[in-house]
Order: C-alpha cells, then sequence, then structure tokens
C-alpha cells in the first residue's frame, strides 16, 4: 500500500463529498479487518476518582471548577468492579480519574496486585501526568497498559489548554516515551475540533501517533463544558476560521479511518465522546470507520454525575450489566465479534500468553 503524505492527509481531512468519505471508510474497515481482525475488545472503565488538581482548560474535572461534587471510590469498590468485569467477560480493566494526589502511589500499586493475583485481566491506567517512581512502582505492580493522550501534537495550543503543573516537567510525548521504556503498552490520542486547532496540526498528529509506535490511540471529538475557560469562549486560541477543524462527528470519523491506514495494528478505541455527539450510531460508525475497541462504563452509577468531563455524556445512567448488554448488540448488529481475552497489541499472541500463566479457575471465569 502506498504511504499517505502530508498532502493526502489534509486532503481526505478537508474531503466532504459522501461517495469519496465512505470509500475511505471502507478502506480503513479492510486494513482494521486485515491487520486487527473482526473483534472489538470491550475494557471495562472505571471512573475511580474525579477529584484533580489540575487547570486543564477543556475539562469538567478541572480544580477550578467548583460546582462539581467530588468522589474518590473505596478499595472495595474497585475491586467489585473488576469482578463484575470477569463476571461479564471482559478482558482489561482501565482505572482512570483525574490527577489526583489522594490516589497514592502505594495504594494504587496494592490494587493493582490484588486485580492481578486474583484474576486475568489486563490492568490499563490512566491517572494523568505521574513520577517515573510512580510509573515504575505500577509497572512492577503488573500493571500492563497506560493511557495518556497528548491532545494535540501543536505545542503552542496544547500549553494554552493545558497549563503545566511543575515548571521543566516532561511533556506528554515525553512521558509516552518514558511509559514505553518502562514495558507499558502505551496508549495516546487526541480530542478533535478544540479551538485553535488547525488542519495541519491534525494531520502532524497522525505521524506523531505513528512516530510515537503507540499501542492504543484514543481519538473523540472535543465537546464544550460550560465550566471551563475553553468552554464559555473565556480563553480563544487565535486562528484562520478556513483553518479552524470543527468538533463534528464526521471529522472524527476521517481521523480514526486515517490513524487506522496509517497504524494499521493499533488498538484505536470508538469513544464515549464520538456516542455522545451522536447517541444513536455514534460507536457503530467509529468502529465501521477503522475503530476495534469500546469502553463499557463499570463505574457505580452513583458515581457517574460526577464524572463530568464534558456535558451530557452518552450512557450515564445504564448499569454495567445493561451497557454490556447494549454494546455486545450493537457490535453484533454490525457482523462483529466481542473479543475475548486481553486483546493487547498483537492480540492472539497475548490471548495465549495470558492465559497460559493464568491458574486454571482464572481460566475459566475469563471465558
Ligand atoms: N486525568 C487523566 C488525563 O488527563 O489524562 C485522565 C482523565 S481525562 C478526563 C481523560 C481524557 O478526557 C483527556 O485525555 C481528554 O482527552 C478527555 N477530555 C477532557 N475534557 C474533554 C472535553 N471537554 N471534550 C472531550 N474530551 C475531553
Ligand atoms: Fe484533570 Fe485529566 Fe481533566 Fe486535565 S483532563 S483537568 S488532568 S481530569
Amino acid at each position: 500500500m502506498t504511504e499517505l503524505t502530508k498532502l493526502d492527509l489534509l486532503d481526505a481531512l478537508r474531503e466532504s463529498r459522501p461517495d469519496r468519505l465512505q470509500a475511505l471508510y471502507g478502506r480503513a474497515d479492510a486494513v482494521r479487518k486485515e491487520n486487527v481482525g473482526d473483534a472489538v475488545h470491550l475494557r471495562g472503565l472505571i471512573e475511580v476518582s474525579s477529584h484533580c488538581v489540575r487547570q486543564c482548560m477543556y475539562c469538567g474535572l478541572r480544580q477550578g471548577n467548583r460546582d462539581l461534587p467530588r468522589y474518590r471510590m473505596a478499595r472495595e469498590e474497585i475491586e467489585e468492579c473488576a469482578r463484575q468485569a470477569v463476571r461479564l467477560g471482559y478482558g482489561t480493566v482501565v482505572m482512570q480519574a483525574g490527577e489526583d494526589d489522594g490516589l497514592t502511589a502505594e495504594w494504587i500499586a496494592e490494587i493493582v496486585r490484588w486485580i492481578k493475583s486474583e484474576t486475568a485481566l489486563a490492568v490499563t491506567l490512566s491517572l494523568g501526568e505521574r513520577s517515573q517512581a510512580e510509573l515504575r512502582m505500577w509497572r512492577s505492580a503488573g500493571a500492563d497498559r497506560y493511557l495518556l493522550r497528548f491532545e494535540t501534537s501543536d505545542k503552542n495550543l496544547f500549553h494554552a489548554i493545558h497549563p503545566d503543573r511543575y515548571a521543566n516537567g516532561p511533556d506528554r510525548l515525553t512521558l509516552l516515551k518514558q511509559l514505553k521504556d518502562l514495558g507499558y503498552e502505551a496508549g495516546g490520542g487526541v480530542m478533535v475540533g478544540i479551538p485553535g486547532q488547525s488542519f495541519e496540526s491534525l494531520a502532524n498528529d497522525i505521524f506523531t501517533f505513528r512516530a510515537l509506535d503507540l499501542d492504543m490511540i484514543g481519538i473523540g471529538p472535543y465537546i464544550a463544558h460550560a465550566a471551563t475557560p475553553l468552554g464559555t469562549g473565556a480563553l480563544r486560541p487565535a486562528i484562520d476560521p478556513f483553518e479552524q477543524v470543527p468538533n463534528s462527528e464526521e471529522m472524527v470519523y476521517k481521523m480514526i479511518a486515517l490513524t487506522r491506514i496509517v497504524c494499521p495494528t493499533a488498538n484505536i478505541p470508538s469513544t464515549t465522546a464520538l456516542a455522545t455527539i451522536n447517541k444513536v450510531d455514534g460507536r457503530k460508525l467509529g468502529l465501521k470507520a477503522g475503530a476495534n475497541v469500546v469502553m463499557p462504563n463499570l463505574t457505580p452509577v452513583k458515581y457517574r454525575s460526577m464524572y463530568e468531563i464534558y456535558p451530557a455524556k452518552a450512557c450515564i445512567e445504564e448499569s454495567a450489566t445493561d451497557c454490556n448488554q447494549c454494546l455486545r448488540g450493537q457490535i453484533h448488529s454490525i457482523g462483529r465479534v466481542a473479543g475475548q481475552g486481553p486483546g493487547g497489541k498483537g492480540a492472539m499472541e497475548t490471548v495465549a500468553r495470558v492465559m497460559a500463566d493464568a491458574p486454571p479457575h482464572l481460566v475459566q471465569l475469563q471465558r
């Protein structure tokens, strides 16, 4: 297959003719089938804490949002979510949270050790920019993957919307390289349609995914939140209107499709943010444009409204069981199958290895 040049990417990102777009999605779907197969992996999401010390200009969890009630799950609640993941047949749990200093390194490590010793689940962490020592400790405890979106490869825009916590700390691109060096499967990603984001920077995002050789790539629409400076318009990064990327679902499908073509073996989720802007078909259309992962929510329903990254989030009132049934139904309705096992990069090998390592009663549970 011929390599896509920057010009190809820019043309495709600006394309709006329906027949050309269907051809792009069809090509990405074929690349997906050939490289990662028909399995759609289910990663059970546990939103562990809504506390956050950061001031990201786009996110409803930012510390400056004083109106948001905050919670931090108890260890027993997180372990019950992991048991539920096993009962529902998932291969992975994702523990995600704001950058919360109350989630101490040792506490997270103990939970990771518990999940790894009691289940055959893969453990993904998404806890923000944490220190090297913490990331190393969690990897030693058995964490398999780490998700840290770099949000945009445009450095000026990133700094405008994501104030540093410490002067001279590593940026997210450096952290992603460090995560790989520590032996994590590393996941990055971007929001699409951030005010100030240009088409050219989106093309650069795709080349950045490839340069970092990411194992997972999350792409979702930017959704304005009224309790944030970017959402109210108090922060308005300057840009020529012709260059501004829209935060439309079509833009997200184009990004998913191009990313699949450029990074054929990556795990790419069809995100909850996409399901939020098209509640009926968003997830399925993402899967048909090149995605191969979905993230059913395991968080206890009583906490869901407090993890308000953006408004009107999809599926916040559905129980874990309903979410599981709904997503499996959507997967089958488009002729795909739910993945078995952890479904890491190079999925077949990983399944075989994890199953071989797991105690027999856990293999039984996993099936
Ligand atoms: N605190 C961790 C971090 O920042 O990586 C993990 C949680 S954070 C809520 C997860 C992701 O939510 C971010 O990487 C960002 O891409 C996404 N997000 C935050 N605000 C958003 C918004 N307004 N619209 C769409 N996605 C958003
Ligand atoms: Fe906190 Fe992550 Fe939201 Fe930034 S994106 S405010 S780090 S939860």
